[in-house]
């Protein structure tokens, strides 16, 4: 069978295409605005002028003031750095326990099995069914040791929101930092910092329409943590590196459309819920994940009696671009740690296949998987001797 030519992309959760107007903005730093910030003479100024204004626009569009944006070259060292930084610095007030979930992104759960390796004590918190963090837990193993609570916002997997400002006001309240992980979350959802008191927030261009290698940590004014980059003074002397002056204006465009874009989200969630419905009722079925404190664009199910891995393929060829789950471990065979720490059984885990919507597909796109999917699972179960002896009991 060859593969279809028409090509329907719902793996946004692993990385989105980069926007027309994303590159038109980003061009003209590689052709005029090339200038090094950090130069004294009128060319290094105009690229200085640059990032300032990008560094506004971004704070801007999530409710903070400029000096609290810092550039990083993605999500992953915003985590590491918010962690290790927070973790470093409130040892020095004998501070050495952490507090994280079981259903992080690796960027997090490897940063901190890191720290326990240099003497830090880390609490992974369970999850309930849907995936949302037990406060009652948190309450239990907080104290006037913990140094930083890391709650993702959202989960990249299954799409679950996390009740952050619960889990601040927790944090707050013992004196330990609040990081919030909310790469998937920036650009789904609302994001405004001047109501939600996070101490330190990440994102990830990637994620929302801009190019792969930039990110960027919010760290509320005053609240201090160690450098992980030493060198020049970039960044208030806190993230070493010359700026990436095109990343940095394609960010700030792209946070600015996908602001633009929040009210569109209404749609399409209600597409999420259409897919959710159209796929679920498939036999023997089920959506991992909350139902409705989930991002807008996430659909997760989970299929008994087949691999996910096949099912892709088998997407693959009918033009669907989808996936089982982190594009990180996709890599690896293993059941995903969060349907784990969700409690879904292995063999369950196996048959889940993740869809990623983002405003730019259409009724027409979920239409089209709501026809396919539930053939392809009748395909495959059809070839699996465990769907045999099932359908020989009835
Ligand atoms: N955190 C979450 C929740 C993610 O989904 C990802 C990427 O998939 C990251 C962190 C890492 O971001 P980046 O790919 O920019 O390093």
């Amino acid at each position: 069978m060859s593969i279809q030519e028409k090509r329907i992309y719902v793996d946004n959760a692993a990385t989105t295409p980069v926007s027309d107007e994303v590159v038109k903005a980003m061009m003209p730093c590689f052709t005029e605005l090339w200038g090094n910030p950090s130069s004294l003479h009128a060319d290094g100024q105009s690229a200085k002028a640059v990032v300032d204004e990008a560094r506004e626009r971004i704070a801007k569009a999530i409710g903070c003031t400029p000096s609290e944006i810092y550039f990083t070259s993605c999500g992953s060292e915003s985590d590491n750095w918010a962690i290790k930084g927070a973790a470093l610095r409130m040892s020095k007030k004998g501070r050495n326990h952490i507090i994280t979930s079981k259903i992080e992104h690796p960027a997090v759960l490897r940063t901190c099995e890191a720290l326990e390796k240099q003497g830090f004590t880390v609490t992974y918190l369970g999850v309930d069914e849907d995936g949302i963090v037990s406060l009652e837990e948190l309450k239990n193993v907080i104290s006037d040791k913990t140094a930083l609570v890391s709650i993702m916002y959202a989960n990249n997997e299954v799409g679950t929101i996390q009740p952050i400002e619960e889990i601040t006001e927790i944090a707050h309240k013992y004196g330990a930092l609040m990081f919030t992980d909310a790469v998937q979350a920036v650009g789904n959802i609302d994001i405004n910092l001047g109501e939600l008191a996070v101490d330190m927030l990440a994102l990830s261009g990637h994620k929302i329409h801009a190019p792969k290698g930039i990110g960027a940590l919010f760290i509320r004014k005053g609240v201090v943590i160690e450098s992980l980059i030493h060198g020049g003074g970039q960044e208030s002397r806190k993230r070493a590196g010359t700026e990436n002056l095109p990343y940095i204006v394609g960010l700030a465009k792209a946070l600015e459309l996908a602001k633009a874009e929040l009210p569109d989200m209404k749609r399409v969630e209600a597409l999420r819920d259409k897919l959710i419905e159209g796929l679920t009722a498939v036999p023997y079925s089920k959506l991992n994940g909350h139902r409705t404190k989930r991002l807008p664009g996430n659909v997760n199910v989970g299929f008994e009696y087949i691999e996910g891995e096949s099912m892709l393929l088998w997407l693959d060829i009918a033009g669907i671009c989808a996936s089982t789950g982190s594009a990180c471990s996709s890599a690896s065979l293993d059941p995903s740690h969060v349907l784990l720490a969700m409690g879904v059984p292995h063999e369950k885990a196996h048959g889940s296949v993740r869809l990623s919507l983002s405003h730019e597909n259409t009724e027409e796109d979920v239409d089209y998987i709501i026809e396919q999917l539930p053939a392809i699972v009748g395909k495959l179960r059809d070839m699996s001797p465990m769907w045999e002896d099932l359908i020989k009991q009835k």
